[in-house]
């Protein structure tokens, strides 16, 4: 096995290699110095107001219309939000968008915990859960009596991405079949997705949106908006800060139910407008497609990293999850990585592989996935020595 290695030695990669921006965190991950310069200019008369005037109102305002512009929301879908991050939007949505029974396509560390989340839930029957291995996907199956298919556009944990489509042969929610409902934590704005295919697209914004955690902001179809109602009308017992009908009430004014991070919202929306003034989605997921390229290409040929992912089609175009030969300490790369500026390239801990971890949000520059690939195979060659 690896013979892992507690000291590192002293490796200083050559500043011609090293990549101009040092991080590659799958979260919180890049904020562009653009948009914090940005929010340092506008904090005299934005940062320490009221989030019930129109300052910061205007500001949620153009993050909703942004999102759905971005995202080219049809007529009828809505954007939603709320404070907590995705791991609260989980518990709300066991709460107020879960009938009785839910599907989860489990195949990693984040999509098995809203299964975990709805199987403890005294007023829901037991979930469905259908596993893979890591590394792989399972697809959902259509089941009378499932009223939400749980899906995660990007497993986090594992670097695998899936295509976000409704169960084949399942009817519409309007023909009474299930809500599509995805966790796109990590995916949204550095995936393509079509909004007909879901009924919630669910995230935080301190992955592709470049911002901080601790919001959660769902795109709703018709059917997800009639379902919160609907759920909200047998009087089931909903704590407030969970309740999907005062986020909704909240979000169609601009504001959330209680106070949210300010600053989280203007690096948000700075990054959302910052999508829309570049061409929108082609061009964020445009970034995050060429930097895939060059990650994927790099390690394919190298003689010392294969991608962890087997299904090319399966490799994430946002996380990249790339294993070392035995002969190599992963971790001890990160280290050296970390002690030369580049930080955040170790895996996901509890996967427990000799491999690194590498973000490609749309905010990290394919140039520094391309330069941090050299200081890869610098700091590899320099071990070997
Ligand atoms: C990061 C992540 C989460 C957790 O998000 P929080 O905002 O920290 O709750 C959930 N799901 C996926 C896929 C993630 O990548």
């Amino acid at each position: 096995m690896i013979p892992y290695v507690t000291d590192s030695p002293d490796i200083r990669i050559p500043d011609s290699l090293l990549p101009a921006d040092g991080r590659f965190g799958a979260g919180p991950s890049k904020v562009r110095p653009e948009a914090v310069e940005a929010l340092a200019a506008a904090s005299g008369t934005y940062l320490g107001t009221s989030h019930r005037q129109k300052t910061v109102k205007n500001v949620v305002g153009s993050l909703r219309t942004g999102l759905a512009s971005l995202f080219s929301l049809p007529d009828g879908y809505e954007v939603v939000l709320g404070n907590g991050g995705t791991t609260c939007f989980w518990d709300a949505a066991t709460f107020g968008l879960i009938e009785t029974r839910s599907q989860h396509l489990s195949f990693g560390e984040f999509s098995s915990k809203f299964a975990a989340a709805s199987a403890a839930a005294p007023h829901l029957d037991e979930p469905e859960i259908i596993t893979s291995d890591v590394g792989t996907h399972p697809l959902p199956v259509a089941r009378d009596g499932v009223d939400l298919y749980a899906l995660t556009h990007n497993e986090t944990s594992t670097g695998v991405m899936m295509p976000i489509l409704r169960p084949e042969g399942a009817a519409l929610p309007a023909d009474g079949g299930g809500l599509v409902a995805v966790d796109a934590t990590s995916g949204a704005g550095g995936l393509h997705v079509d909004p007909s295919e879901f009924d919630a697209y669910y995230f935080a914004p301190q992955k592709c949106f470049g911002s901080d955690g601790g919001l959660w902001v769902a795109l709703l179809s018709p059917a997800a908006v009639e379902r919160i109602g609907s759920i909200a009308a047998t009087g089931r017992w909903v704590p407030a800060s969970m309740d999907l009908t005062i986020a909704l009430d909240n979000s169609r004014l601009d504001q959330t139910y209680n106070t949210p991070a300010l600053a989280t919202l203007f690096l948000f929306d700075d990054q959302v407008r910052w999508f829309n003034d570049n061409g929108g989605m082609e061009f964020s997921t445009g970034r995050s497609d060429r930097s895939a390229e060059i990650l994927y290409t790099w390690a394919d040929n190298s003689d010392f990293a294969t991608p962890f992912v087997m299904r090319e089609q399966d490799r994430s175009h946002v996380i990249g999850t790339i294993d070392f030969d035995d002969t190599i300490d992963a971790a001890q790369v990160a280290k050296i990585l970390r002690a030369n500026g580049i930080v955040d390239t170790e895996p996901y801990r509890k996967l427990g592989r000799n491999q690194l971890r590498i973000a490609m949000f749309p905010a990290i520059d394919p140039e520094d996935v391309a330069a941090l690939c050299a200081c890869i195979t610098h700091v590899v060659g320099a071990l070997g020595q």
